[in-house]
C-alpha cells in the first residue's frame, strides 16, 4: 500500500516506512487524526456509485489506513482490521470463521479471555469448544470433528509460557479445511511471522507492545487472501471501530515498537537468569531460557522474546508472594503489559486448565520488563527476597 517498500527490507526499517502512504500523509511524515463520521459527496451520482475512497467514519478513515495498512506490511496479509481492544480482537478473528454448529479446537493456555468468551458466548452460538494440550503438535489430526472449522493457538502462553508447533498445527487445520487462528501479542511479529508459519489470521492486543505506553486499548486482526473476505464482512457488520486518537497512539508506537523490545527482551533476559540462580525460584517460565520445555521450538520459529515471563517460587505461599510483590518499588502491580514500565502480578492458572491440569507446586508471578536500567531491577528484587526472609519465623 505505501510507497517504495522493497519486499525484503528487515522489520525494524519496515516498522519505520510501513503504511506511510503519500496519497494519505502528503508532504508529513505522518497521517492526519481524521475525527469523521459524515463523508461529503460531490453528487448524488458520485454516491450512489461509491465514486470516493472514503464513504463513512466507522468504515475506514485515513488514520485508520495508515495503521491497517503498517500492519499489512509488516504481518505479509491481505488485510487487517483494527478492533476497540485485543478482546474485540480475539472475539472478532473467532466470529469470522465460526457458524452455528461449528466446532473449535483452542490451546489449553490460552488468554483467559479468550477461553471465557469461547465457553460463554460461541456456546450460546452452538459453537463447541475442545481445549487441547500446548505439546500436541502433529497429533492434533487426531481431535477434528466433520464440523471443525477452526484452531486456536497462543505462544507462549498466557500466564504459563507454553510453546506450540505452530506450522504442524496450521498444516494439519489446514489440510482438513479449518482456519488456524494465532494470537502474536508476545512475540509481535517483530519476533514471529505467523502467517509465514502457515497462520491464517493472526491478532495481537495492540494495546500492549504496540501502543507500548500504557494509555491505549486497541486490537489489530490480520488474515491472508483466503480469509481476508470473511474478516473484513464480520468486522463491519458487527460495527467496530476505533477512535483515530487511539489508532494515531497505536501507529506512533509502531514505530519504536523494535527498539522497545530488543531492550525489553535483553533486560527481561538478564533478570530471568538472575532469578532463576535464586534458591527460592524453582522454574523460570520463559521460552528463550535453555532450561524451557519450549525452547527448541522458540529457537527455531521465533527470532526473540519480549519481557513478560514467569516465575514459580516452589517453597512460597500466596502470602508471601504478595509480599515480595508489594515490597517492590520499580514493578507496578496490574494488569496487561508492553508498556516501558515493570510490572509483577500474582498468577494463578491451577482453576482454569482444562486439558492439563496444572500441578506445580508454589506460587507463580508473572514480571512484565520494562526500560528501567536492569541493574535496579535486581536491587528491587533483591529487597524483595529480603523482605520475604525477615518475615520468616
Ligand atoms: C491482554 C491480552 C489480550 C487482550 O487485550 P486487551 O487489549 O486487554 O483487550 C489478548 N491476548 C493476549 C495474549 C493478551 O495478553
Amino acid at each position: 500500500m505505501s510507497d517504495s517498500n522493497p519486499k525484503d527490507m528487515k522489520t525494524a526499517t519496515a516498522l519505520v516506512r510501513a503504511g506511510r502512504e503519500k496519497s494519505i500523509t502528503g508532504q508529513f511524515v505522518n497521517p492526519p487524526v481524521v475525527h469523521a463520521s459524515t463523508v461529503l459527496f460531490d453528487s448524488v451520482d458520485n454516491m450512489m456509485h461509491r465514486r470516493e475512497r472514503y464513504a463513512y467514519g466507522r468504515r475506514g478513515t485515513p488514520t485508520s489506513d495508515a495503521l491497517a495498512g503498517a500492519m499489512n506490511e509488516i504481518e505479509g496479509s491481505a488485510g487487517t482490521v483494527l478492533c476497540p481492544s485485543g478482546l474485540s480482537a480475539v472475539s472478532t478473528a473467532l466470529l469470522s470463521c465460526l457458524s452455528a454448529g461449528d466446532h473449535l479446537l483452542m490451546v489449553d493456555c490460552v488468554y483467559g479471555p479468550a477461553r471465557n468468551f469461547a465457553k460463554h458466548i460461541l456456546k450460546r452460538l452452538g459453537i463447541e469448544t475442545t481445549f487441547f494440550p500446548p505439546d500436541i503438535g502433529a497429533d492434533i489430526g487426531s481431535l477434528f470433528t466433520e464440523r471443525t472449522r477452526a484452531v486456536y493457538l497462543e505462544a507462549p502462553g498466557s500466564l504459563t509460557f507454553e510453546m506450540q508447533d505452530v506450522p504442524a498445527i496450521a498444516a494439519a487445520a489446514r489440510a482438513r479445511g479449518a482456519a488456524t487462528i494465532f494470537d502474536n501479542t508476545w512475540a509481535t511479529p517483530v519476533f514471529f511471522k505467523a502467517l509465514a508459519a502457515g497462520v491464517d489470521i493472526t491478532l495481537m492486543a495492540a494495546t500492549k507492545y504496540v501502543s507500548g505506553h500504557s494509555d491505549v486499548m486497541l486490537g489489530t486482526v490480520s488474515a491472508n487472501e483466503a480469509y481476508w473476505p470473511k474478516l473484513i464482512d464480520t468486522h463491519g457488520t458487527m460495527g467496530l471501530c476505533v477512535g483515530p486518537d487511539d489508532i494515531y497512539l497505536g501507529l506512533r508506537g509502531l514505530r519504536t515498537m523494535a527498539i522497545r523490545l530488543e531492550r525489553q527482551m535483553k533486560s527481561g533476559l538478564t533478570v530471568a537468569n538472575w532469578l532463576a540462580a535464586r534458591p527460592e525460584v524453582t522454574r523460570v517460565l520463559h521460552p528463550a531460557l535453555e532450561s524451557d520445555p519450549g525452547h527448541a521450538l522458540w529457537k527455531r520459529d521465533m527470532s526473540g522474546a519480549s519481557g513478560l515471563f514467569g516465575v514459580l517460587f516452589g517453597g512460597w505461599d500466596q502470602k508471601d508472594a504478595a509480599l515480595f510483590i508489594d515490597t517492590l518499588k520499580l514493578f507496578g502491580i496490574g494488569a496487561s503489559w508492553g508498556g516501558f514500565e515493570s510490572l509483577a502480578i500474582l498468577a494463578n492458572p491451577g482453576h482454569t486448565r482444562e486439558a492439563v491440569p496444572w500441578t506445580e507446586e508454589g506460587t507463580l508471578v508473572r514480571l512484565h520488563i520494562g526500560l528501567e536500567d536492569p541493574s535496579d531491577l535486581l536491587a528491587d528484587l533483591e529487597a524483595g527476597f529480603a523482605a520475604v526472609t525477615a518475615a520468616r519465623p
